[in-house]
């Protein structure tokens, strides 16, 4: 019941491996002394460090130029983009600009607008736009260079994987000779694509240790010898007084390592690009399997080959999280929140439509992903595959009120004689109605004023045409406007949530209120009585009839990750039905409870 997780999500992290862990821990436990200590304890920490330098710098083809360790790419970004527009403090340079391309990792322009406004600079920032595929508009950045006061790009997206031509951009700001001081964000090429200083016109460079199997919280800044610098922090001389504050020399040793696998591949568990696209490919291949019309939101052949990024029709991304999430893999939606909405703005700015922003999905693993590894996860998509094949057709019959606490309106399906009746947003009924019925199939019947029996509801429709439906034999009600059921605070504020843990003691029955795709991916842990799967268009039908156990014992509605528990528990009392509780984490928090207790044992 309790399966392994499958971690697809290597873009935002990776765990640390082993190798690394003892290294370390050796570094925290051992080998502690501070390394600006002038006793014997500092020794071995200072020659770890110097010897991490010097790795870089073979890594990366470097000649002219120094690395500085500190606490990963975000202050990389930061202390570039200071060392920079410290040279024009105060100068109100409002003709300038600050050039950045538009699908950067946030870090970018936000260390921009800051240091910016706080040095006294005043440029105008401007995102360079980027092709259908992602890659950068290099004419703009050629056009917009003699103005700009700082480049910054980066090496591969973190969303689409897409890899930058970074001797294009080098080429259109003068090369060798250029007079612009460039920032390349490298953070996701380490590992996956060579990166030669030696050979680009870079000034800055950053890294980020816990992209490659290191600890979070430790990166490097390469620094071009002749790029102006200006420390962001302020201390006690460390890093050649280039970065106050003791060193992290665990982290620094990690990173180390990291560098030496870079260096001696043969040595390395990192695989080859050629091995990884091979994985991606039978990753993709899964995937298609799952979801035949997927569409890729990435250039394949240029893109990171760890990295896919794609959206289904139909599905929303949190939907399609919500189904990898139940069925133990991670993966994650490209995307953040902008106006309420979910939506990639990497994806918007490659010009893809609103339903491909909004539905991304990135799925991405590590360059040290074994062989197994990747069959396990190909074999765990195609199961999920075959599940959802099997998933019975929702029994249409009866009464509808699709996410009762958003949408405005009810639907009661007569499957006799293929009628629908309904009530309540016109709009938005007709979507839904065009998604779910085939509409050919069936007689539409828009309900107005008055009162409509069906079986056991009664829908009272006022003037105003907000309407309440009733349980005839339970007198139980809810009343509904154009936004929803009306949810009084004070139901959501009443519901008791309770611990996965005293879930698990066996002493409830439940309320499985998951989704009919999420209960086919991960299967209702065994414990207590009952159960009810429900999904969302249910829950008012729920509320309405929801009797409670008739062992007496106290009901726990459960879902996948404790949000919508709340909401159905909350609506079952607002209906007047029986008091149910609500488990404060979600099916996954208890079946872990339950398989440590069975360990235990
Ligand atoms: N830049 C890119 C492209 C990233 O993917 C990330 C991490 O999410 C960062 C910068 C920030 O890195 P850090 O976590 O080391 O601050």
């Amino acid at each position: 019941m309790c399966v392994p997780e499958i971690f697809l999500d290597a873009n935002a992290t990776t765990p640390v491996l082993p190798e690394i862990s003892q290294i370390m821990q050796r570094l925290c436990c051992n080998q502690f002394g501070n390394p600006s200590s002038s006793h014997l304890a500092g020794a071995m920490p200072k020659r770890i460090i110097a010897d991490a330098r010097k790795a870089a710098a073979q890594v990366f083809n470097v000649v002219d130029g120094r690395f500085i360790f500190n606490s990963g790419a975000t202050e990389g970004i930061n202390t570039a983009v200071l060392s920079v527009l410290a040279e024009y403090t105060g100068q109100n340079r409002k003709n300038a600009i600050l050039l950045y391309g538009a699908t950067e990792h946030k870090a970018v322009p936000e260390a921009l607008k800051h240091w910016n406004h706080v040095l006294g600079v005043n440029a105008e920032l401007l995102a360079i736009p980027v092709l259908a595929d992602g890659a950068l508009d290099i004419q703009f950045i050629a056009k917009h260079a003699p103005n700009a006061l700082i480049l910054c790009t980066m090496g591969a997206n973190n969303e689409t994987g897409v890899i930058q031509d970074l001797q294009a951009i080098a080429r259109a700001i003068g090369g060798k000779d250029k007079q612009l001081p460039w920032l390349v964000d490298s953070v996701q090429v380490l590992g996956k694509v060579p990166l030669d200083l030696g050979a680009l016109p870079i000034d800055y460079a950053t890294f980020s240790a816990h992209k490659l199997y290191g600890p979070k919280g430790t990166g490097c800044l390469f620094i071009r010898e002749g790029a102006p610098y200006t420390p962001l922090q302020h201390g006690g001389g460390q890093e050649h007084g280039e970065r106050g504050g003791t060193e992290n020399v665990a982290g620094i040793a990690a990173l180390a390592r990291i560098f030496d696998w870079l260096l001696d591949p043969q040595q390395s568990p990192l695989q080859a690009m050629d091995t990884l696209a091979g994985y991606r490919e039978e990753l993709l291949l899964a995937l298609k399997n799952l979801f035949p019309n997927l569409v890729l939101n990435q250039p394949y052949p240029e893109s990171l080959p760890t990295t896919i990024n794609f959206s289904v029709p139909g599905f929303e991304s949190g939907k399609i999280i919500a189904i990898f999430d139940s069925a133990g893999i991670r993966v994650s939606a490209g995307s953040a929140c902008s106006k309420g909405k979910p939506q990639s703005f990497v994806l918007k700015a490659m010009g893809l439509p609103d339903w491909q922003c909004e539905g991304a999905i990135r799925l991405s693993f590590g360059p040290a992903s074994s062989a197994e590894f990747i069959q396990m996860a190909a074999a765990r998509i195609n199961a999920m595959a075959d599940r959802l094949k099997n998933l019975d057709e929702a029994e249409r019959s009866g009464l509808w009120v699709p996410d009762p606490l958003n949408v405005g309106f009810a639907v009661y399906a007569d499957e006799t004689s293929k009628s629908l009746y309904y009530v309540g947003n016109r709009d938005r009924v007709k979507t839904w109605l065009n998604s779910y019925f085939s509409t050919d199939e069936w007689k539409q019947q828009l309900l107005s004023e008055g009162e409509h029996k069906f079986a056991d509801f009664t829908l009272k429709i006022s003037e105003t045409g907000d309407f309440c439906i009733s349980h005839e034999k339970l007198g139980r009600a809810l009343s509904f406007n154009d936004s929803g059921v009306i949810l009084s605070s004070e139901y959501l504020e009443n519901v008791e949530t309770i611990a996965p843990e005293i879930v698990s003691s066996g002493e409830y029955s439940f309320l499985d209120v998951r989704e009919p795709l999420e209960t086919c991916m991960q299967e209702a842990p065994k414990f207590g009585a009952g159960g009810w799967v429900s999904q969302r268009a249910d829950w008012c039908r729920l509320a309405l009839e929801f009797e409670g156990n008739t062992a007496n014992q106290p009901v726990v509605a459960i879902c996948r990750s404790g949000g919508r528990s709340l909401s159905v528990a909350a609506l079952v009392r607002a209906a007047g039905g029986p008091n149910v509780l609500s488990c404060e984490g979600g099916v996954t928090d208890v079946v872990h409870f339950l398989a440590a207790k069975e360990s235990v044992i």
